[in-house]
Order: C-alpha cells, then sequence, then structure tokens
C-alpha cells in the first residue's frame, strides 16, 4: 500500500508524474481538480458554485473540497493506494485530511516561476477525449487537432497568464507553508521538476526507494 500526496506550482508537472506512478504501481490518483472540471463540463449543481471561482484561479472553498476528497476516498477503492494531486493546498486542508488518514509521502516538485508560467501556457487539451498536450514537449501531428480523436485541442479557461499569476501567488503563501507541516514528521521529498518527464519520475521513484522504470 502506497499512501502519497504530490504537490507543487501549477505548470510543475506533478499531474503527469502523479498518473504516471498511479499506472504503475495501480495507485488511484485523485486530482481534485479533475473532479471540478468534470463537474463543470457535466453542468452539477456543484459546477455552478465553483465554475467562476476556477476560471478566475482562485481556489474553492475548503468545506467544499474537504468533502470532494473525503468522498472519493470513502470509496474505498483504492486497494494498492492513492495519490492525492491537488490536494491539500492550505492548512486548513491538510488538518482535515490528517485528521483520518495518513501518508507514506509527500512528493514536492520544485520548478522555477518563470519556466511554470511558461509551461501552464502551453498546455492544451483535447475538448472530445480529453487527453493533455504541450506545445513545448508533447505537440498533436496537426496543430489544434487532437492525434488520437481529431478533436480540438483548447486551452483551460484559467491558463491565462492573470489567473496563472494568481495560482503561483496563493500556492507560495497558502499551499507552500502546509508542506512545513509535513516536513515536521519527515515525510517529504523534493524533486527537481526542470528536467524531462522521464528524468522527474526517476528521481521520485529513487527518493521514494520504488524500483525504477
Ligand atoms: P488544478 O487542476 O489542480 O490546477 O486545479 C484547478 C482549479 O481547481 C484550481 O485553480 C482551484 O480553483 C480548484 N482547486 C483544485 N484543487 C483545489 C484545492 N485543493 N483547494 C481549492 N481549490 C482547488
Amino acid at each position: 500500500m502506497h499512501k502519497y500526496i504530490i504537490m507543487g506550482p501549477q505548470g510543475c508537472g506533478k499531474g503527469t508524474q502523479a498518473k504516471m506512478l498511479a499506472d504503475a504501481f495501480d495507485l488511484v490518483h485523485i486530482s481534485v481538480g479533475d473532479i471540478f472540471r468534470w463537474n463543470v463540463q457535466a453542468h452539477t449543481k456543484l459546477a455552478a458554485k465553483i465554475k467562476r471561482i476556477m476560471a478566475a484561479g482562485k481556489l474553492v472553498d475548503d468545506e467544499i473540497v474537504d468533502q470532494i476528497v473525503q468522498n472519493r476516498l470513502d470509496e474505498h477503492d483504492w486497494n494498492f493506494g492513492f495519490i492525492l494531486d491537488g490536494f491539500p493546498r492550505n492548512a486548513t486542508q491538510a488538518e482535515f485530511f490528517l485528521e483520518s488518514y495518513d501518508v507514506d509521502a509527500v512528493i514536492h516538485i520544485d520548478v522555477p516561476d518563470d519556466i511554470v508560467v511558461a509551461r501552464a501556457l502551453a498546455r492544451r487539451k483535447c475538448a472530445k477525449c480529453g487527453l493533455d498536450y504541450n506545445l513545448m514537449h508533447h505537440r498533436p501531428e496537426t496543430e489544434g487537432v487532437c492525434d488520437v480523436c481529431g478533436g480540438e485541442l483548447v486551452t483551460r479557461e484559467d491558463d491565462t497568464e492573470q489567473a496563472l499569476r494568481k495560482r503561483l501567488h496563493d500556492y507560495k503563501t497558502k499551499t507552500e507553508p502546509t508542506l512545513e507541516l509535513f516536513e515536521g514528521k519527515e515525510l517529504v521529498i523534493h524533486v527537481d521538476g526542470d528536467g524531462t518527464m522521464e528524468q522527474v519520475q526517476a528521481q521520485i521513484r529513487e527518493a521514494l526507494n520504488l524500483p525504477p522504470a
């Protein structure tokens, strides 16, 4: 059983790294941002509450986020473990989580601000099948078209420079300090996110004593 949290500023590649780990070790990948985006696309009741907050790059209320994470973990389909991506984002969420659960490690991906912004601005997603692209290192064969399903590639509504700067600010002021909580428990491993997907994954696995890819 492996229970991990992955943290880092938007565009640091944490979603990609989380997916790679989840695939390799049969972990359930719990991305709060993905759950929220699914709700927005499906026009659920929750969508009405979160759509504008997300588009502005602001943080959704803790009560909503905590409930989403708890409901997801309560499904107990994580026989081999889970990796939480995008949660906790502040001290309240971290404390809520630690009341009921524990983790084996917190993976912190470190990337300089300018690289983070450039990468996030290059992100595209297929509007039809949801596949992720990045114009810097995973370009589609035909511009604007998904290689797999032919769907249109779109930008996330919150990937504007203004929303990104807001998210980076929140990350520095609210999320990074929560690392201290986990540092105190000696759970944090730091990896340098300024490398290829494979290099970052290799660093993570080495630090977590997991077999290499
Ligand atoms: P992400 O895909 O992790 O960048 O999340 C996209 C957006 O969803 C964020 O900009 C927030 O508006 C919202 N969100 C995701 N996770 C959280 C969280 N743990 N706390 C508050 N808001 C969140």
